[in-house]
């Protein structure tokens, strides 16, 4: 890679409107392995690997063992909320904690998110209704919410999207004033707040994510937090078959449970949770100086006053203003082996069942739409260097100036 990057240098001091500085243009890519959104963060492989060891000495491999316990207890200490039930993902534990809290009938819920938060609902045979964004903030519009209550609403489903909180306050007004419970997918959140308070703590439950591609991860892995000692309780047992202790079930349930290899990456990961942060921060002002002065170019911010973890570096596109739609700067950068990702596009109401159930879903949500049509997620994370994103945003440089030669190749290539 250390060759094309160089290459990237020599253009960038050139700076000329070269037609052979960009892969779509004819010139080989600049980074000859793939750079993907959401690799995987990895802490210190030693106390990992020492996690592993004391695992396989007391052969305690899953079942509420000694990790998954630490775990909950070091979430619940950090949060600052009272119960942390560990599960082997957020998907699960969404799907448990909406059992858990009686969601039944319709839940409202954004669409653009996730299709997990809406599988979630719709798993369970309850009716996820798409409620718009605010296109400022890309959070549910809390101003959207009421119009869609019927009789049969028994819960609000809110995402703080790119780990950006939603309008909390004004969720939970909605919800006590009509008799709804609030539930968060926190997925995103993991170590910011909203002011001072930290994420994890609101609503009836918030529900974490360490998949692989989150900003702490245990492989796979989730975890609902609450302060409701009952739905914790409703949670644990749910989580484990039902089972009250040896050979008593005394509820429905499911196998949500968090194994230990899983735990033990947690729990190490989480020591490493300030280098992370500091990673994604330093990656972000990297993009941010480095992006300055694109026009139709705007770099998602984030609010230092709710601790953001700058595990999302957002971009959107203007189409008329930058001179090529999303879609092309796509096409751009992955030419150039740059995998950026088009999140959540298009929208979980455009995809599969929901597309077809409710197919005139989309006239309620024209932030939505807009918003998927814009929005571009570029790498980060400690799998990504500093000069790998002044080579990313070089590309978008000379992709936005050569825009003209850009979009009749990309037009020629289409034809084809
Ligand atoms: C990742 C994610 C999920 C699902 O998490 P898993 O742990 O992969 O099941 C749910 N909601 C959102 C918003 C996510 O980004």
């Amino acid at each position: 890679m250390d060759a094309s990057v160089k290459r990237g240098h020599d253009a960038a001091e050139s700076g000329a409107k070269d037609r052979t500085i960009l892969a779509v243009l004819g010139a080989t890519p600049v980074f000859s392995e793939a750079i993907h959104v959401g690799r995987p963060n990895i802490g210190n492989r030693q106390r990992f690997l020492e996690r592993i060891e004391t695992m396989l000495d007391r052969r305690y491999l899953t079942n509420s063992g000694p990790f998954e316990r630490e775990l909950e207890q070091r979430l619940s200490g950090m949060l600052g909320v009272r119960y942390c039930v560990a599960m082997c993902n957020a998907t699960v534990a969404l799907e448990i904690a909406i059992r858990a809290l009686n969601l039944t009938g319709e839940v409202i819920v954004p669409s653009f998110t996730f299709v997990a938060t809406a599988h979630a609902l719709q798993w369970q045979q309850i009716t996820p209704v798409f409620c718009d964004i605010d296109p400022l903030t890309h959070n549910i519009n809390p101003r959207k919410i009421e119009h869609l209550i019927t009789p049969r609403t028994s819960g609000i489903l809110a995402v703080h999207l790119w780990g950006r909180p939603c309008a909390i306050e004004e969720l939970q007004a909605i919800a006590d004033a009509n008799g709804l419970a609030l539930l968060f997918d926190a997925a995103h959140a993991f170590g910011c707040t909203y002011g001072t308070r930290k994420i994890g703590g609101f609503g009836r439950a918030e529900v974490l994510s360490f998949h692989a591609t989150k900003f702490i991860s245990a492989g796979e892995g989730g975890a609902v937090m609450t302060n409701d000692a009952a739905l914790a309780e409703r949670m644990q047992l749910m989580k484990n078959f039902g089972f009250a202790g040896y050979d008593n079930v005394i509820s429905i349930g499911t196998n949500g449970k968090m194994n230990e290899l899983s735990a033990a990456m947690g729990l190490t990961h989480l020591e490493s949770l300030e280098e992370f942060a500091r990673t994604n921060r330093t990656n972000f002002e990297t993009y941010e100086h480095n992006l300055g002065g694109i026009r139709g170019l705007s770099l998602l911010r984030y609010d230092e006053e709710n601790s953001p973890n700058y595990h999302y570096v957002v971009v959107e596109v203007d189409a008329r203003e930058f001179g090529l739609t999303r879609d092309q700067l796509v096409r751009v950068l992955h030419a150039e082996n740059v995998l950026a990702r088009r999140y959540f596009y298009p929208g979980v109401h455009r995809m599969e069942p929901y597309r077809s159930l409710f197919p005139d879903a989309r006239h309620a949500l024209p932030e939505t739409e807009a918003v998927a049509e814009r929005v571009l997620v570029l790498p980060t994370g400690r799998g990504v260097t500093t000069v790998d994103i002044e080579t990313i945003c070089r590309i978008i440089r000379y992709a936005a100036e050569n825009r003209g030669s850009v979009a009749r190749a990309l037009k020629e290539t289409q034809q084809k």
